[in-house]
């Protein structure tokens, strides 16, 4: 490995979605920058391939419907010039309200992107620690390797830098029964008016046997000897993506008011929503897989498919993937970091993307984005100046630096992170949540329009 001691050198580590962004941002400032990524040649319990960017579970980026806080975050993301944003509407396919799209396309189209910039260097490598000298922006996600997380957590002095998430199967499209599952949007809402999903609906005799099932069903082992906890039940799990078995422990009508929630779904073979319903939703461009939504488990992979196969339309189903469990590296963001996402102890180390302590993929790009305006603006030696509270991307760098650090959790974007409105718009809207998040937006828009046309 080549010296890395050129002061007013600029390193990202990790070809993810963080990174990617965060490259591409800094060759849009003009700033040279080198990549790290150590996949191919030393690969993740998640990745499949070499290919920069790639999406490791669902295929989904999210509510694209407006005013929705995931749509601004989105918007802010197409506003900034993201590559992220431009690959996902190359490699779009149908999801409901959903930005969704095609793994396969869209990894290929962000390596072709970074592979083909003169100021981005790709080098496949793992690098064991933060480079001595230079600017750095850590992006290595959340199953970061054991050296770097050791190298972060000595130099941070954290003692737990992970806990567990889960991600869910994935089906042979051939292999589903299309007579016994229905095509439609929950309340029919789509982007272009069609039905996105296929949804497999339950009777209650269907719904009660196949909670037993889960219930019963044996848990994979433990791949690390750390994963132990999980069979313990000692595991720390991220809420909002819990597995099935956890969801199900919780009491035999959990699921069926969570991910075999059946409301908003009519059967057209009854003219009613069924008991419970398992959603599927398209991978490919092809339509030729789909996954099983919030189907995320921990279930040995024979009982996956035995148990998924009660599922109605399933019943001969060939699993591509497995649900499976999986480690979440992440700092402590309000003890460690600032709003432009810079280590307080060490200002020329940036973190981005999982690692930051932010959850899911947009906000991972975004934070990316962030990191690299950021890092470009040190490069050149001016005063970082984050984004606007008001705005999406803003607020999240806000809540990664300012929320409370003894319960420190990722965040997905959501608009109580963003500020409140104030009291006349409070007032004015009282009544309807509709419009508040609309003026939320509006305001949002405005604040990024005066950061842009003051820069
Ligand atoms: C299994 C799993 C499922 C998930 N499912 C979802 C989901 O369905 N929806 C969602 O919104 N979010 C999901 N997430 C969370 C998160 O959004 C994704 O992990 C996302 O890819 C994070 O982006 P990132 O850029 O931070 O990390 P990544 O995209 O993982 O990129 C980090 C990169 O760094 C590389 N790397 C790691 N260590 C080193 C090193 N030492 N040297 C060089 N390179 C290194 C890795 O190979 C990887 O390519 C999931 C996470 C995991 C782990």
């Amino acid at each position: 490995m080549e010296a890395l001691n050129q002061t007013n050198s600029i390193h990202v580590i990790g070809g993810g979605l963080a990174g990617c962004e965060a490259a591409w941002r800094l060759a849009r400032a003009g700033r040279r920058c080198t990549l790290h990524e150590m996949r191919p040649g030393k690969p993740t319990e998640a990745h499949r391939t070499g290919r920069l960017a790639e999406l490791v579970c669902s295929n989904s980026l999210k509510s694209d419907s407006e005013n929705t806080a995931s749509w601004l975050l989105k918007q802010e993301l197409r506003r900034l010039g993201s590559l992220s944003m431009a690959a996902a509407e190359r490699s779009r396919v149908p999801g409901g309200h959903a930005l969704t799209v095609d793994r396969e396309v869209f990894a290929q189209e962000i390596t072709r992107a970074i592979e083909g910039e003169p100021l981005i260097e790709v080098r496949r490598q793992e690098l064991k620690a933060i480079p001595a000298e230079g600017i750095v922006i850590v992006a290595s996600g959340p199953l970061t390797s054991g050296a770097l997380a050791g190298d972060i957590a000595r130099r941070t002095g954290s003692q737990r830098l992970y806990f567990y998430d889960s991600i869910s199967p994935i089906v042979d499209a051939s292999t589903i029964d299309m007579d016994k599952v229905f095509a439609a949007s929950r309340y029919g809402k789509s982007i272009d008016g069609g039905d996105d999903y296929l949804n497999c609906p339950m009777t209650k005799e269907g719904y009660e046997a196949f909670v037993d099932a889960v219930l019963a069903a044996d848990s994979a082992d433990a791949h690390i000897p750390a994963d132990e906890a999980i069979h313990e039940g000692k595991v720390a799990f991220f809420e909002a993506c819990l597995p099935i078995e956890e969801i199900a422990r919780r009491g035999r009508e959990t699921l069926r008011f969570g991910p075999m929630k059946p409301v908003g779904l009519t059967d057209p073979r009854t003219g009613r929503w069924p008991y419970a319903a398992v959603q599927l939703r398209q991978e490919s461009q092809r339509a030729d897989s789909y996954n099983l939504v919030g189907f995320q488990n921990h279930m040995k992979f024979p009982e996956q498919r035995r148990v998924f196969r009660l599922i109605p339309g399933l019943e001969q189903a060939e699993f591509l993937r497995y649900g499976q469990m999986h480690r979440n590296t992440y700092i402590n963001g309000p003890e460690l970091l600032d709003t432009a996402l810079r280590l307080k102890s060490e200002p020329r180390v940036f973190f981005a993307g999982q690692i930051s302590g932010v959850e899911g993929y947009v906000e991972s790009m975004a934070t990316g984005l962030m990191a690299g305006m950021h890092a470009a603006g040190a490069a050149m030696g001016k005063a970082l100046k984050p984004l606007p509270r008001e705005t999406a991307m803003g607020s999240l760098c806000h809540y990664i630096a300012n929320a409370d650090a003894q319960r420190y959790q990722p965040a997905n974007i959501a608009f109580d992170i963003l500020p409140a409105l104030d009291d006349e718009a409070r007032a004015r809207l009282k009544r309807d949540k509709k419009a508040r998040h609309a003026e939320v937006c509006r305001r949002a828009a405005v604040a990024l329009d005066a950061y842009l046309g003051e820069r």
